[in-house]
């Protein structure tokens, strides 16, 4: 192993080094913005010059009002105004901004309760438990179900919350390629043979590890296939909904509302509050056994402190909104809103002639440019026009498949979109992003 001058193994390997120092630093000014609003339809950024070719930057000290497309919001309840700020700001009066404890301890309050009772109606599932981190509630949950000796088979594109549970967990991890229900059921066939382990070596368990929505790719999942997969193979399965709880379905109950598949069928639900709900967190929910088992054996439940009150009571507010216990029709009309915004965007990128991943119901959207150098050049290019989107590259994508990612939000109006379209489809001919000037390769 290579040693440094003072003899030490270097701390962290040398591909990724000269990723974050010499690459993303050059164009870091693409992301890590402090904002200085809330994330809603348009955004304020704190703007930003940078020097010296990238390698120093500092804040201008102006602000720079652009339209959002970066945040999660996806049915535009991240408000500093309405119902949800307003219960939210009742119940810092009452309890402050933390618990200080855990949820065994003095940490659990009556709006814990009711959040756990509330997120259960919505799911249509018997229970459900909060955990005030959406990536902990992945990270520190899926050890407590599995151990060596499960096996688990996981879509190539899961999130990295995903991945290090299982990791930790220390199960046997298989990967099938993403979505495709040929090769999850390839590799349920190599483990199993009609329901009867194949090795000498039985699996304690079979889990299939999937999600909701995709964060990187738009792709919605299979969910029919992949529930009648696992009854045929005998395997449980856990499904992430963070993307696409409030925003997939016609009464955005997630993917399972999307396909009205039973709810019951799905062994573990998972999903996050940061955002369709515009607040913070995650959940586990299924069955009170289920639920039970994680109140005492989960870390995250056991060792980590509950979720901050305000934080929990958006999430009340803005689920009961959904459900139309406000009285009103409000949260049906977001949910319509996003789905329209996300088709309307969709369609017209396609129109364009870029190329974009992703089911046309899927409000995330990603923006294929390919090639790294081009990121940073599209994220500059849309913020000098006032626009906010995430840029993603390596590693959280392919090396050579970079992409521009915007999220769809209820809160967007139409000439918002069409004023980001226009900008787009300008950028798109500028800097050669339509499928007609990409390179073709011959052989
Ligand atoms: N699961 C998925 C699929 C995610 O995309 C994310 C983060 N975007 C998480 C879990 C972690 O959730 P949180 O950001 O709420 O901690």
């Amino acid at each position: 192993k290579e040693k440094n001058r003072k003899g030490y193994v270097p701390l962290y390997n040398r591909f990724e080094q000269f990723y974050s120092r010499y690459v993303y630093r050059r164009i870091r000014d693409c992301w890590n913005r402090p904002i200085c609003s809330v994330p809603g339809a348009e955004v304020v950024l704190k703007d930003r010059i940078t020097n010296d070719y990238g390698w120093t930057f500092e804040y201008t000290g102006l602000e720079k009002k652009c339209l959002n497309l970066g945040s999660y919001n996806y049915l535009g309840f991240a408000e500093a105004s309405g119902p949800c700020a307003e219960e939210s700001i009742e119940s810092i009066k009452k309890y402050a901004c933390s618990l200080c404890s855990t949820r065994h301890e003095l940490g659990t309050s009556p709006i814990h309760l009711e959040l756990e009772e509330t997120t259960a109606r919505f799911l249509g599932v018997e229970a459900a438990i909060t955990f005030g981190m959406g990536f902990a509630t992945n990270a520190l949950n899926l050890p407590c179900i599995l151990s060596p000796g499960c096996l688990v088979i996981s879509d190539e594109k899961n999130h990295a919350s995903l991945i290090l549970g299982l990791r930790l967990s220390g199960a046997t991890i298989r990967v099938f390629k993403h979505n495709n229900m040929k090769d999850l059921e390839k590799v349920l066939r190599n483990a199993v043979v009609q329901g009867q382990p194949k090795t000498h070596v039985p699996w304690k368990k079979i889990l299939i590890v999937a999600e909701g929505v995709y964060s990187m790719e738009g792709s919605i999942v299979h969910l029919p296939e992949v529930i009648a997969l696992k009854k045929k193979y005998k395997a449980y399965l856990f499904l992430d909904e963070a993307h696409s709880v409030g925003a997939m379905g016609p009464r955005g109950r997630g993917v399972v509302d999307y396909f009205g598949v039973n709810p019951h069928d799905v062994d573990v639900l998972m999903g996050t509050f940061t955002k369709s709900f515009g607040s913070a967190g995650g959940y586990i929910a299924g069955s009170k056994e289920l639920v039970d088992y994680f109140r005492v054996n989960s870390h995250a439940a056991c060792y980590a402190s509950s979720m901050s009150p305000p934080v929990a009571q958006q999430i009340i507010t803005s689920m009961r909104i959904i459900m139309g216990e406000d009285g009103t029709h409000e949260g049906q009309k977001r949910v319509m809103q996003l789905a329209r915004n996300t088709r309307y965007f969709r369609r017209r990128l396609h129109q364009m002639g870029v190329i974009i991943y992703g089911n046309e119901d899927s409000p995330v959207v990603p923006l294929l440019v390919y090639m790294f150098s081009k990121i940073g050049a599209v994220v500059r290019t849309l913020v000098s026009k006032k626009i906010a989107a995430v840029g993603v590259g390596f590693p959280a994508t392919p090396l050579m498949e970079g992409r521009i990612r915007f999220c769809l939000s209820a809160a967007h109006t139409k000439e918002q979109l069409d004023n980001v379209l226009d900008i787009l489809e300008d950028i798109a001919e500028r800097l050669g992003l339509k499928y007609s000037q990409l390179p073709r390769y011959k052989g």
